[in-house]
């Protein structure tokens, strides 16, 4: 059985680009082995990290203000607003901030849909990569294979992937529906957080604005 959760520091499959794959429809596909181990998945780039500190420090510095001028403006004694402005500011910054923090969330910890190995995307391994892993072998100089029913077998991951699907060189892992690495927020941005990207961030902004009008209708002169 695959090792699927050996240790990170041992390198796996080449550099070379998905672009450049080769099509090796015709190679054969070694069945699945018992005794095969496959080498452990390298880790994430530690960037990676830097990156999501980079969107999610912002992001919550904007819920925080927001949150924090809405408290202003609702409690404090001098505010001019009515009963009902306090109410309808506390909701719209409360649901706003509310979208950006989960929506960051499933950004940060939510699965876009990575291929993850199981036995029906590790199996079967081409001949080629079965015969390096016997010898004891790694993966480098390999490109990766391209089969017409099954899609494209990543050297760098050992798994099939669907023809939608991207090696992302910082995550280092392959991503189904992939549309791009979101370098401000760290994180592969595919089909199945795409809606949560599109909302983190004016969301944010939303509440920042949102407290402002606000803040400035509770400094203005009660209108006689
Ligand atoms: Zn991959
Ligand atoms: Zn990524």
């Amino acid at each position: 059985m695959a090792d699927l959760d050996g240790p990170y520091d041992v390198p796996c499959g080449s550099d070379g680009d998905d672009a450049a794959a080769a099509d090796n429809t015709d190679q054969e596909a070694a069945t699945s082995d018992a005794d095969l181990r496959l080498p452990p998945l390298p880790p994430p780039l530690k960037t990676r990290n830097l990156e999501f500190c980079c969107g999610a420090t912002t992001i919550l510095t904007c819920v925080f203000i927001a949150v924090g001028v809405a408290a202003a403006v609702i409690f404090a004694p001098s505010s001019n607003l009515s009963f009902t402005a306090k109410i309808v500011c506390a909701v719209l910054v409360g649901v706003e901030c509310l979208v950006a923090v989960i929506s960051l969330l499933v950004i940060g910890f939510g699965d876009p849909g990575i291929v993850k190995r199981t036995p029906a995307t590790i199996n079967p391994i081409p001949k080629e990569v079965a015969e390096r892993l016997r010898a004891g072998e790694g993966l480098d100089g390999l490109q990766n294979f391209v089969d017409e029913s099954r899609g494209v077998y990543c050297v760098k991951c050992c798994v099939w992937r669907p023809r939608n699907a991207v090696h992302c060189t910082t995550c280092r892992r392959c991503c189904r529906d992939h549309d791009h690495h979101c370098g401000f927020y760290g994180r592969c941005i595919a089909k199945k957080n795409l809606t949560y990207f599109f909302a983190v961030g004016p969301a944010g902004w939303a509440a920042i604005v949102t407290c402002i009008v606000f803040a400035a209708l509770a400094l203005a002169p009660p209108i006689r």
